[in-house]
């Protein structure tokens, strides 16, 4: 392999670049200060980790057609036409004296063989007309404008390319250039073209000493991997494209390694924490509630159940990830590890991401327990516990008597929001923390929880039922072991779901109004889903987060963003679906709403109200898409279904079928037939594994997306690997780097990884490996 080497007379000997000196040292003030306003980059390694979006192959011209208005955009085209427009010719009568009349200007057809692209100068005609000459090759880089129906670059900038070896033009530098076959090109700017941003990098590459390797030589001879050095020089200056592949490899391999190398170190320190061991045992709480269900546990809530169970009774705390189809029955499997907990003498917290949620869980905890969670009442069980509730909206009395409850231990079991974070919460033992629906929670609310334990960590379970491709798994939530609850219980119908398209078919909309009055008929209830509130400060997107506290997380969290129409309607709102609905299709049935900013009382007034069959047909936003549990509901009918991204319809339509009988989701839409959104939907409909879906949904975002702030590192930490694409390599890094960690939990023989592990980090390093 060949590595092109930069001589240039302004590299002087003894000089070294390292990837920490910061820019301003090697590419001075100016250069740097636009490098950081633009895209952030600050030392040498963030610079060399700007790496080339593609390479061109010299012949191998854009195709100029696939162009879209708005983009910014790096072509490689020849000049095919160049013509002066508006120019007095000599010999004719001037058109207009000089300097009045129309302006000249210059415009150029350049071509990819096939399309063609206009580029147009309003300034500097003459000069650019001699250098653009026809069959001139350059790099043009601008923004796609569109100029009666023709799409043009105005101004672009360009660097000319020598067009064969023989070129007058060619100095020793080209000539250079020109051996070598690969053209970088890297994201760019109005600001920073391509070719500026590669003779930085040229000046870097000079005086590059990268250092040690961070990948022990064991690692990367296993794995047949490049060293960092060189992979860093051939990832910006390949000779061909087996360099490429190599360089993207090992460059691949450092991010995934980084990551897994500080969550082993996470995983580690936590495992180093002592907990309180929560042995379970014969004759307590736990066992009477076994008794007491009303149906019988699947094979797997029985065996997680177990693993659970050996994880509370260690001296260690647990930190499990439970994740299960929606429906699978993950919150008695948590009842019966908090019911442990509190026979051993300690206490559980269950918090859920929004109001609805934890009053839910209240109720149907309560409702399970029975007797069993009514200590000091009369009719109280033998080992009976207290149930404590703590929202954003509990009343005061109430507040203070769950807050003397969770204080003296009397309740055993406390549920709640976020309010179950705030100082003045204050447990006798906690023992568990329950986490519901992670996506809505960042790594922050854990640690937040934990410090309630003063000495010691208290064990954690984490549910989501997003289900969770395993790479993302071992990213998002690397520092955390994984359970999988992956069959329904018994007697489950699956729930049928079908497209509804309502411009072709109008028709099949009036069906749908009358399945939904059909079921509602037969006893049974729908929800209405709709994306938009309608109220007056409603910014359009439905997204509820009717609590304060952290932002919605990103993980699947979608807003589900359409196909850009132009000129698109408003999205349907539910203040007004729901009286047209009630006056129209629906008329006589009980039509109740519910939206995130109901005021409290109100959501728990309506959801109560469902729950007990007092409404027929609930029009919602997606406040409804977690655990809401009303098992007499069998239809739900989604409005501007492309809306919603793919795991979020998952979650909706996993709100019917909960009962013996058989679950029906319509997906309304108005997408036309083969758009990208219509296949999404009609990928919904066609499948009801939730797995397959969440790897559809991710293949559809970036991962700095999925990433989000639950992230380790900054989202600018992953550049080249992908976490479906690299599924892979990254579980073959992660054990890898779980043996090194696991030798040298302090990495004091690995100071090169260390560092690594620092600038993956970054700002996060503290909160990140010290709160473990
Ligand atoms: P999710 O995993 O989506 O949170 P839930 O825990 O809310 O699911 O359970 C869904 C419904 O299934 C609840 O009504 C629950 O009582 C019921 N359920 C849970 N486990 C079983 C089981 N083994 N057999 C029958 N029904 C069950
Ligand atoms: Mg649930």
């Amino acid at each position: 392999m060949a590595v092109r080497q930069n001589v240039s007379p302004h590299s002087y000997a003894g000089h070294v670049t390292t990837l920490r000196d910061p820019l301003t040292q090697v590419l001075g003030k100016k250069a740097s200060d636009t490098f950081e306003k633009v895209f952030g980059l600050r030392t040498v390694g963030d610079l060399l980790r700007h790496y080339p979006r593609r390479y061109y192959t010299r012949g191998e011209l854009t195709p100029l057609d696939s162009l879209s208005e708005g983009d910014h955009v790096t072509v490689l085209a020849q000049v095919a036409m160049t013509s002066v427009i508006g120019a007095n010719i000599p010999g004719q009568r001037p058109k207009a004296p000089p300097g009045r009349g129309p302006k000249q200007r210059l415009e150029v057809i350049v071509t990819d063989g096939t399309g063609k692209l206009q580029l147009t100068f309003f300034a500097g005609v003459g000069f650019h007309a001699k250098q653009l000459k026809q069959g001139a090759l350059a790099l043009f880089a601008g923004t796609v404008s569109s100029f009666r129906g023709r799409r043009q670059l105005v101004h672009p900038e360009y660097e000319l390319l020598p067009v064969s070896a023989a070129d007058d033009r060619m100095t020793t530098e080209l000539a250079e250039e020109f051996a070598n076959e690969l053209i970088p090109v890297y994201p760019a700017s109005a600001k920073l073209s391509s070719w500026t941003i590669s003779r930085h990098i040229d000046t870097v590459l000079e005086t590059l000493d990268a250092g040690e390797d961070p990948l022990p030589a064991e690692v990367r001879a296993k794995h047949d991997l490049w060293p960092r050095e060189l992979a860093i020089r051939a990832i910006h200056r390949p000779t061909d494209r087996d360099d490429l592949r190599h360089a993207r490899q090992r460059l691949k391999w450092d991010e995934a390694f980084t990551m897994q190398a500080a969550l082993a170190q996470r995983r580690h320190a936590a495992a180093a924490m002592p907990a309180v061991p929560r042995p379970p045992s014969e004759d307590g709480i736990a066992a009477a509630f076994d008794e007491r269900l009303p149906f019988t546990l699947t094979e797997g809530q029985r065996s997680v159940g177990d693993v659970i169970a050996h994880d509370l009774a260690c001296a260690y705390p647990m930190n499990r990830l439970l994740q299960g189809e929606v429906g699978s029955g993950k919150t008695v499997v948590a009842v019966r590890a908090m019911l442990q907990v509190v026979d051993a003498g300690g206490q559980a917290a269950l918090l859920a991401p929004t109001e609805v949620l934890a009053q839910q869980h209240y109720r149907s905890i309560t409702a399970l327990l029975g007797p069993l969670g009514a200590a000091g009442q009369l009719d109280a069980g033998q080992q009976a516990t207290r149930v404590a509730l703590l929202t954003g909206s509990t009343g005061v009395r109430a507040r203070r008597s769950a807050l003397s409850d969770v204080f003296t231990g009397d309740a055993g079991i406390l549920v709640g929001t976020h309010a179950l974070l705030e100082d003045q919460v204050q447990f006798a033992d906690l023992g568990l923390v329950v986490i519901d629906e992670q996506h809505r929670f960042g790594v922050e609310q854990r640690d937040a929880l934990r410090e309630k334990v003063a000495g010691s960590r208290p064990h954690v379970l984490v549910m989501t039922a997003t289900p969770i491709p395993r790479t993302v798994a071992m990213t998002v939530f690397g520092d955390l072991e994984v359970s999988t609850l992956s069959e329904l219980p018994a007697g489950r119908s699956p729930i049928a779901t079908h497209v509804v398209p309502a411009v072709e078919r109008p028709h099949y909309l009036d069906r749908a109004w009358q399945r939904v009055r059909e079921e509602v008929a037969a006893g049974r209830q729908a929800y209405v889903v709709c994306p938009r509130i309608g109220d007056a400060d409603d910014d359009g997107d439905g997204a509820d987060t009717p609590e304060p506290g952290p932002g919605p997380d990103t993980l699947f969290d979608d807003a589900g963003e359409g196909e850009g129409q132009e000129a698109r309607r408003p999205p349907l709102a539910v203040l007004e679906v729901a009286p047209e609905l009630a006056e129209g299709p629906l008329a006589g049935l009980r039509v109740g709403i519910m939206h995130g900013r109901l005021v409290p009382d109100e959501k728990d007034r309506v959801m109560t109200a469902f729950a007990a069959g007092e409404l027929d047909v609930l029009v919602s936003t997606t406040v409804i898409e977690v655990g809401v549990d009303v098992s007499n509901a069998t239809v739900m009918v989604i409005m501007d279904a492309e809306r919603f991204g793919v795991s979020q319809l998952h979650q909706l339509r996993g709100r019917v079928g909960r009962g013996r009988n058989a679950g029906l989701c319509l997906l309304v839409t108005e997408a036309p037939p083969d758009s990208p959104a219509r296949e999404r939907l009609d990928a919904v409909a066609a499948t009801a594994d939730g797995f397959q879906l969440s790897r559809l949904d991710l293949q559809q975002r970036r991962e700095g997306d999925v990433l989000g702030s639950a992230q380790a590192g900054r989202r600018s930490s992953l550049k080249l690997l992908r976490l479906l694409a690299d599924e892979d390599l990254i579980a073959t890094a992660r054990e890898e780097a779980a043996a090194l960690v696991g030798a040298d939990p302090k990495l004091a023989d690995h100071q090169a990884l260390k560092e690594a592990i620092d600038d993956f980090l970054g700002d996060r390093r503290a909160e990140f490996l010290d709160k473990a």
